[in-house]
């Protein structure tokens, strides 16, 4: 789960990571307002989506003014943010970041990640910050310092130093950068991070260690022990067909076609992608429903499916080895009345009672398409599409 850059900074200047001054705004207004509140004479107004690469696409702007941060917030609010790590949709801006401008000298990078080849959190830093880490794996990547941690032992004081110096950093802020890497190693270790970066971490004017950007995201699967960050997902930012899905227990990611697919694993689930491919369709979903899938959740599984305007046929492909094909059968013919489905469907069962099942599809009268396999299933699938009948 990923939250805000705001939200990020808060919880990072609670283990000791300075970050600047700033307030959240939910309305021009209330961003002019955060400038006058602030002080001084510049402010950045940054877009609070979750997204990087928000300044490549116009979401942060140095504002000279309390006039300019009201009519750059205004621009911004319900627009769409497009940038290099968002889909064509972009998205929507409803929250705006105010904040005092830092006076510059150097960005730094900074990342802690999962490395699953060492199954250890490793920090990555880089003395030439500011670009995205891709970028800078690409374009520089001997900047690039990388360190395990031994949980065990936990960041050790020497290691610290050791990345500061080699980051060319000297005197005071040696210091600084130690109090800042153990901060982000104690945020991300005590609330199961998945990643915590902070790009830029500026050296500024007067030579101190700020925190100009943050971005966390947390293991879903244990955010049940920390209700605090549970609170902080933002639905907005999260694909409404996946969200619901992930509300009703299921495996959902949202696709650009228009075949809806019922799938029980995600080995076959890429399998059938694919043959719907090889057949000249293109997938609208891949959903999981899992194993040992009652009516019910077959049921939930095509409403969470029917979600998606642009599915103009749904093909079911099970093979019951936990599942049973007599529930899943029922699940369909249940999802035909409950749901009132009109779209044409096709089913391939096979497994753990699949006579059954394909008796529950015969005898339910509906205009169930059956095939026997995989590839049968996927060419009436692409045929049964209103647009393969209009070709
Ligand atoms: P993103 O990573 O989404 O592009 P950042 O928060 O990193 O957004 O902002 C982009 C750039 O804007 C930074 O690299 C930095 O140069 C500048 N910037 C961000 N916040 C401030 C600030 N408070 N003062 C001065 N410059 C800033
Ligand atoms: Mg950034």
């Amino acid at each position: 789960m990923d939250i805000h850059e705001y939200q990020a900074k808060e919880i990072l200047a609670g283990f000791g990571v300075p970050v600047p001054r700033g307030g959240l705004a939910y309305s021009p207004e209330q961003a002019g307002y955060r400038a006058r509140e602030l002080g001084g004479q510049a402010w950045v107004v940054k877009a609070q989506i979750h997204s990087g690469g928000r300044g490549a696409a116009g979401g942060v702007k140095l504002c000279k003014s309390e006039d300019e941060v009201r009519t750059y917030a205004g621009t911004l609010f319900g627009k769409n943010l497009v940038t290099k790590q968002t889909d064509a949709a972009g998205k929507g801006v409803y929250r705006v970041w105010v904040e005092g401008a830092s006076d510059i000298r150097q960005e730094l990078y900074l990342g802690f990640v999962m490395d699953r080849t060492s199954e250890r959190i490793m920090i990555v830093a880089s003395a030439h910050g500011g670009m995205e880490i891709e970028d800078l794996a690409q374009g520089d990547p001997d900047s690039l310092r990388r360190m395990v941690v031994d949980p065990a032992v936990g960041l050790a004081d020497y290691q610290a130093r050791e990345l500061a110096f080699a980051l060319g950093l000297t005197g005071g802020q040696v210091a600084q950068m130690v109090t800042v890497l153990h901060a982000c190693y104690r945020a991300y270790r005590d609330l199961d991070a998945m990643m915590v970066e902070i790009n830029p971490l500026v050296i500024t004017g007067t030579g101190d260690l700020v925190a100009l950007d943050a971005k966390m995201s947390f293991d879903t699967n244990a955010l049940y022990k920390h209700p605090q960050i549970a609170a902080l997902r933002d639905p907005s930012q999260e694909d409404p067909r996946e969200a619901t899905a992930a509300d009703n227990g299921l495996a959902y990611v949202g696709l650009d076609g228009d075949i809806g697919c019922i799938i029980n694993g995600a080995g076959l689930a890429m399998a059938t992608m694919d043959m719907i491919k090889l057949s000249g369709g293109e997938p609208a979903n891949f959903l999981d429903i899992g194993g040992g899938a009652s009516p019910e959740r077959v049921c939930q599984a095509f409403r969470t499916v029917l979600t998606d305007k642009n599915v103009s046929v749904i093909l079911v492909n099970i093979f019951a080895g936990i599942n049973r094909c007599d529930w899943i059968a029922n699940g369909v013919v249940q999802a035909y009345r409950e749901v009132g489905l009109t779209l044409p469907v096709v089913v391939r069962l096979a497994g753990t009672n699949v006579k059954e099942g394909q008796e529950i599809i015969r005898n339910s009268g509906l205009p169930i398409l059956a095939a026997d396999t995989l590839a049968e299933a996927a060419q009436a699938a692409v045929a049964a599409r209103p647009t393969a009948a209009a070709a």
